[in-house]
């Protein structure tokens, strides 16, 4: 369809305000939250550009499919429903409910894995890497070089790098493969999209060795969405079309539908092979719950089920882009060094740029953090020292996490272009004035994941 506007293709039915705090408040609430923003309640977050996960806003659609929800125990409607959906976008035939992404992974790494074995990937994204590595297996990230350079321009930097892939097995001997898993679009460096030249070509790898080869499918309608934008052959097909083809080069697939399963909580995981769906099965009742509703209410499947065919309308994915760009275009505009090319879901703020004289022993990412909250009341997320790095008190020894990046994750259909541009500005200013900015010190924090719960103190 040609597309007359790139206007938002809905409007707005039901609103929920925000608070409106005032810079001493939101002094006070960072003081109280230990300059953490993890820490802050959301209530008191104007912007909250934390993460794209759950935090969607559904249509009257699936607010009217939620009051359709049948929660008998056992074979439920929207159970079938959700099924008939899958299958029709997916092509595969065996679907299994979960409650969210990381149950999917679980129990496919439990189907694939053994200790030793190796999983690769393009980039595993954190929960799926910690699956993986709780079944003994060892992840391993083997994404293009361009996908770990944050300033060339690539129109695929999701990419696998297939001789890499090819090497590796090669080396390693298939035997201490389990399975390829390969996430669209890639996470971890912000939302890059993979080729559908790249899917084919690990497809082929698969055949030749008899590897499994799965896709991480959290954002498959935007990856389809990059695929028709960029790739040669694409531009005429229809999202949902190319889809399908993504999903036809693989086995199966994890979903964490809190992205773009357009619902707050949801997952599946759907598969090719009738004798892996079996012991999946088993799995899933075991972990999850009954194999009709796995780890969700029926309201929920029916939400779900809908959200699915929602997400690949081709005026809302194009609108969803264009959004996640504005942003992304503003700042680079203004000369900050946000990571290029944009990605799918969020915007990356590469901090030792930002912030060269805060060094990473003092998390810049965090000061900003705090800072972006202090000045318009928005919450991005750090992702660096705090996150990946350590310091050990004893030797005073530095382990330096390669990246310092904030991320800014854009919700889907939930805020305007007048919030974006509220962000925009304070982002904008901040980097103007950003010699004024002082880094951070460490007041406590607990053994792993330090991120989420660290107490921090502003430095004078
Ligand atoms: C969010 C996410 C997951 C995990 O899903 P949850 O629903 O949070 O359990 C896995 N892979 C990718 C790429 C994700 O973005």
């Amino acid at each position: 369809m040609e597309l007359f506007s790139q206007a938002e293709p809905y409007r707005i039915k039901v609103v929920e305000p925000l608070k409106l705090t005032t810079k001493s408040q939101r002094a006070d609430i960072l003081r109280k939250a230990h300059y953490n923003i993890f820490n802050i309640p959301a209530e008191d977050v104007f912007v909250d550009l934390l993460t794209d996960s759950g935090t969607s806003a559904m249509s009257q659609y699936q607010w009217a499919g939620m009051m359709t929800g049948d929660e008998s125990y056992a074979g439920c409607r929207n159970w079938f429903h959700l099924e008939e959906v899958v299958r029709e976008i997916t092509g595969y035939p065996y679907v299994l409910p979960t409650h969210q992404g990381r149950p999917a992974e679980n129990i496919l790494m439990m189907l694939h894995l053994q200790p030793g074995f190796s999983a690769l990937g393009n980039m595993f994204f954190d929960t799926t890497h910690a699956h993986v590595v709780h079944k003994g297996g060892i992840p391993h990230d083997l994404v293009i070089d361009e996908g770990l350079d944050t300033t060339a321009e690539h129109p695929f930097k999701g990419n696998i790098d297939l001789e890499k892939l090819e090497t590796f097995i090669r080396k390693e001997g298939r035997e201490k493969v389990g399975l390829i898993h390969i996430t669209v679009t890639c996470n971890n460096n912000g939302g890059q999209p993979v080729s559908m030249e790249n899917l084919r070509g690990v497809r082929a790898i698969a055949d030749k060795y008899g590897l499994p080869f799965y896709l991480d499918a959290a954002r498959f309608a935007e990856n389809a969405y990059f695929i028709k934008q960029r790739e040669p052959g694409y531009e005429n097909k229809s999202v949902k079309d190319i889809a399908r083809e993504m999903f036809s080069y693989a086995d199966g697939c994890t979903m964490s539908s809190k992205k773009d399963g357009l619902v707050n909580i949801g997952g599946f995981l759907a598969l090719k092979d009738e004798q892996k769906y079996r012991q999946a099965q088993q799995l899933l009742i075991l972990l999850e719950g009954f194999v009709t509703y796995g780890g969700m209410a029926g309201r929920d499947l029916e939400a779900l089920a809908i959200g699915l065919q929602e997400v690949l309308d081709e005026p809302y994915l194009a609108s969803r882009i264009r959004q996640v760009h504005l942003l992304g275009n503003m700042l680079l505009e203004a000369g900050v060094p946000a990571l290029r090319p944009i990605g799918g879901h969020c915007v990356m703020l590469d901090m030792k740029r930002f912030l060269p004289h805060i060094p990473q022993e003092q998390y810049p990412a965090e000061a900003f953090t705090a800072e972006l909250y202090l000045d318009s009341g928005t919450r991005g997320c750090g992702l660096g020292q705090l996150a990946f790095g350590c310091e050990d008190p004893q030797s005073g020894e530095i382990h330096y996490s390669p990246l310092e990046v904030v991320r800014l994750a854009i919700p889907r259909r939930v805020y305007t272009d007048n919030h974006i541009r509220h962000v925009a500005k304070s982002v904008i200013d901040l980097y103007e004035r950003r010699q004024e900015l002082k880094g951070m010190r460490l007041v406590w924090a607990p053994p792993g994941l330090r991120h989420f719960t660290a107490h921090l103190q502003p430095l004078d």
